[in-house]
Parts: structure tokens; sequence; C-alpha cells
């Protein structure tokens, strides 16, 4: 991946309605945004020139501004036309497309009351997130300190930056002891998501996956689910306890930047990733366009 800092490279960001220079793309610091998390994102892939469900993911931006009452003043089919711009002006085909919403410098103070939305889009060519390597193994997570709060305490159904706080805690406790990624449980207890994917066990020839019911229902994750259908492989959507993990034979985590990624071990849990994880690796990747290599391969 490119060392260059995110602020100092070539190309063309989409800001407000208009594309302007990378580097000219810029806000103020006394922005509502930065200092009270009034910021919403996504994170959305182009394969070979076809981005990947991308009125889903422009439907999605504006559903999380609804819930963090920031209304987006673009229509889903801006954002959508906005993004094809984007990339045909930067000539992406392969790469990753970060929009970006978020109140503005009008007020400063908790009350939000006649800040403006804001919204950018900024894409760039990249690779695949996790090392091929980590790939072919399987990802090595650790359970982390943090949990996912209760849905009373957060609004948990927006792809909000200011959730994603215990999630970087959450990897850098991970990586630091040597893991490729950490697994969240809720406060409850119970298996949640990793730091920036969903996850999936393979308990006896059936899909089990945690009911979203705390977390983001990932659109990689509704994608394998309809995947896994198609293949008459069953899903079931409930509560599931870490001790379950000594009951899965293959364990995956889904996301539009982790796709589908085998897990090798959770803690003291090992797993051999098998052929449902390779079957749904290969569908996934037939179904976005990629011509990356199978990582069962
Ligand atoms: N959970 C978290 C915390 C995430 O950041 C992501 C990535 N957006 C996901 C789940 C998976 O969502 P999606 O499949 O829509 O990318």
């Amino acid at each position: 991946m490119s060392l260059l800092p995110f602020d100092d490279r070539d190309g063309v960001i989409w800001f407000n309605g208009a594309l302007m220079p990378w580097r000219d793309a810029k806000i103020h610091v006394l922005n509502h945004g930065l200092h009270y998390g009034s910021c919403v994102f996504e994170g959305v892939r182009v394969y070979n020139n076809k981005v990947f469900r991308l009125t889903e993911h422009s439907e999605r931006l504006r559903q999380s501004g609804r819930v963090l009452g920031m209304d987006l003043p673009y229509t889903t089919e801006e954002l959508d036309r906005a993004t094809l711009q984007l990339l045909e002006a930067n000539g992406i085909a392969d790469g990753y497309i970060r929009p970006v919403a978020w109140l503005g410098s009008e007020v400063m103070g908790v009350s939000s009351q006649g800040a403006r939305t804001h919204v950018a889009i900024a894409a760039w060519v990249w690779p695949t997130y996790f090392s091929m390597e980590a790939r072919m193994k399987g990802l090595r997570l650790v359970t982390s300190s943090w949990r996912r709060p209760a849905p009373n305490t957060v609004p948990y159904r927006a792809k909000a930056s200011g959730l994603y706080m215990i999630c970087t805690l959450s990897k850098a406790e991970a990586t630091e002891k040597g893991y490729d990624d950490a697994l969240m449980l809720d406060w409850r207890g119970q298996v949640a998501e990793s730091t920036g994917s969903n996850i999936f066990l393979v308990i006896d020839g059936r899909l089990h996956t945690p009911t979203p019911d705390c977390f983001l229902d990932g659109i990689t994750r509704q994608t394998v689910i309809a995947l896994a259908k198609r293949r008459g492989i069953e899903v079931i959507e409930r509560a599931i306890m870490p001790q379950e993990f000594a009951d899965a034979q293959e364990v995956f985590v889904t996301g539009t930047a982790a796709e589908v990624t085998p897990v090798g071990s959770i803690d003291d849990y090992m797993f051999t990733p098998g052929q449902i994880t390779a079957t749904l690796i290969a569908d996934y990747e037939k179904e976005v366009g990629s011509s990356i290599a199978p990582a069962s391969a």
C-alpha cells in the first residue's frame, strides 16, 4: 500500500457537489463533525470498473445521516452519479471509495442546530485489505477487551465515525499482541463482529451468524447470506456465545474491505478454512466481478 499521506496526493475529490484538486479538499479545524462526532461515512469498492452495490452504499450513507439527524443535501442518484464521475476523473478501475458526510463549521457546540451537512467522496487505488499470507493461513483474532455497546446507548445502525473509536482501540490492542484483528463481543457477552467486518461460523455444514441487533448489518454480510442460500446452505441468524467457537469447523469474516476472509484462530480456538468458506470466497469474487485468486487456492 502507498505510504503517501492522504492529504498530499494527486487526483480530484468530489467536495460538496464539484470535483476539486485532491490537496484543496480541506475543512476548518473548528468543525462540528471533528469536535462532536457528527460524521458518517461509507466504504465502497470498485472492481474492474464496476462499483459493487453502489446504490446500497449511497442509500446507507443517507440513512446513517438520518439516524444522526443530518439530512444529506444529495439524493441517492446524485451520490451514485458523483461516485462514477469521480472514478472516471481519477481513472480508477480497481479501488476503494470513501464517501463521508459531516456537520460543518457553521456552529460550534453540542447543539448542531444551524449546521450544514457537507459531503465529500474520495477514491484511491487499493489492493486487498489483509495480506495474502494472512488470508491463506486464516486470520488470527483475539477477543477485545472492548464490547459493542447496547442498542439504546449508541446509534448502532449508523455507520458513524464516533462508533469506530472502540474498533480502533480493539484493533490496536490486537496488533500490539501480534494478532491480525480483534473479535468484539457485545454488551451481553455474545459474539458480535470484528473491528471492520461481520463474522460467520460453519457448524456441521450450516452457516451461523450473530443477529445484527447492536452492530452493522453489513452489505457484504447480506450478500454472503444470499450467496449461501443460493447454494442451498442453511443460514441461521441467532445469538452466539463465544464458547460455541469450540463447535465451529470453519470461521470467516465479511466486509467491503475484508471481502470473505477465513479465520484461522480466535484466542485458543483453531479453525481450518474449508469447503464452505472456499465456495463462498469464489462465489463472492464472481459476484463482485473480481479477478483476485481465491484465498484458498
Ligand atoms: N462491521 C463494521 C464495524 C464495519 O466497519 C464494516 C465495514 N463497513 C462491516 C461490519 C461490514 O460492512 P460492509 O459489508 O457493509 O462493508
